[in-house]
């Protein structure tokens, strides 16, 4: 058992950092020293309570990297010392969704199956006497977490962790979204809705995948210059208008653009962003999450003439 700091969510908005005793991992199980790891928007909707299948008290964090520290019974495919990325959306290889090269949702994912407590039902965890829980397995605000072999990969041996953690959710979601989910063609328009993380890499897919035109939009203009450093082509900021930005990217473009992407988590920024997108060919992907439970209505005609809206789960 290693004796660790790691940040404890009790309940609901209450985190505070302990120290925790964290078990060797059981068979088909890896034990990881984290090094490095981002904060993404998700661990605040999971620290809050509006995420599916979260249980408290809870280890947040889902953005890491890290090394090796020892393995269980039966692991092959890393070893200790190896630099790896846990990831957040496993891959099990066997459900008919991973086998099925169109997708990356594995259904051992949380939302199909709560990933509070690791696949044989227990905890690797506990603080002061009481069983901690996994958070979407990976639980990266821990110095060390303990994850099942199938959402672990392997990285290159020189990558710095502390910057490819991004690559464990921020990263991956956003640039996969433009390049995988909505397949950006050159030359296209694209507006990004949204510039944390996840937006900001979506710029950088747009950009990438050769857009001509990429609009970022934010409320918080202070985005602007690495939106900008990045690839975007025109920052604009909803609340400089009188009028729905919807209105305001369709004029600059004509008809709207070819791609828009949502990566706020908000209804109205969600609609919004489907009606950016032009009413014949254009694709919308909504990346920000809604609370759990929560609904969004639209008008129809917004699909019927040929829209496409589209989700993306750590970017396809
Ligand atoms: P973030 O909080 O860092 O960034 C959100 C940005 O949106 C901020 O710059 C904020 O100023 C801006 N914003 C807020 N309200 C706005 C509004 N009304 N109009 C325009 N801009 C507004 O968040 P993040 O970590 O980049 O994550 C973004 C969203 O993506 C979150 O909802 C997160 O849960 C979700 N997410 C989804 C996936 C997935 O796999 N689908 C993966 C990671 C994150
Ligand atoms: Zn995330």
């Amino acid at each position: 058992v290693i004796r660790c700091r790691a940040a404890v969510a009790w309940a609901p908005g209450k985190l505070s950092v302990e120290e925790v005793e964290v078990a060797p991992p059981k068979a088909g199980e890896v034990r990881i020293k984290i090094v490095a790891t981002g904060i993404c928007h998700t661990d605040d909707h999971g620290l809050k309570g509006s995420l599916p299948n979260v249980e408290f008290p809870v280890i947040p964090g889902h953005e890491g990297a890290g090394i090796v520290e020892s393995i269980g019974e039966g692991v092959t495919t890393v070893k200790p010392g190896d630099k790896v990325i846990p990831l957040c959306l496993p891959q099990c290889g066997e459900c008919s969704f991973c086998q099925n090269p169109e997708s990356n949702f594995c259904q051992k994912s949380h939302i199909s199956e709560p990933q509070n407590l690791l696949p044989d039902k227990t905890s690797r965890f506990s603080c002061k006497g009481k069983q901690i829980h996994h958070f979407l397995w990976v639980s990266t605000f821990a110095e060390y977490t303990v994850v099942p072999e199938y959402t672990v990969a392997k990285i290159d041996a020189a990558a710095p962790l502390d910057k490819v953690c991004l690559f464990g959710c921020g990263f991956s979601t956003g640039y996969g979204a433009a390049i995988n989910t909505a397949k950006v063609r050159p030359g296209s328009t694209c507006a990004v809705f949204g510039l944390g993380g996840v937006g900001l890499s979506v710029v950088m897919g747009c950009k990438a995948a050769g857009a001509s035109r990429i609009i970022a939009v934010d409320i918080n203009k202070d985005k602007f210059a690495k939106a900008k450093e990045l690839g975007a082509t025109d920052c604009i900021n909803p609340r400089d208008f009188q009028k729905p930005i919807q209105e305001v990217l369709t004029e600059m473009t004509g008809q709207g653009v070819d791609y828009s992407f949502e990566a706020i988590g908000h209804a109205d920024t969600m609609i919004a962003a489907l009606a950016s997108c032009n009413m014949s060919t254009g694709v919308c992907v909504m990346i920000g999450e809604l609370d759990s439970g929560s609904e969004i209505s639209i008008d129809p005609t917004l699909l019927l003439i040929g829209r496409t809206w589209k989700g993306t789960a750590l970017g396809g």
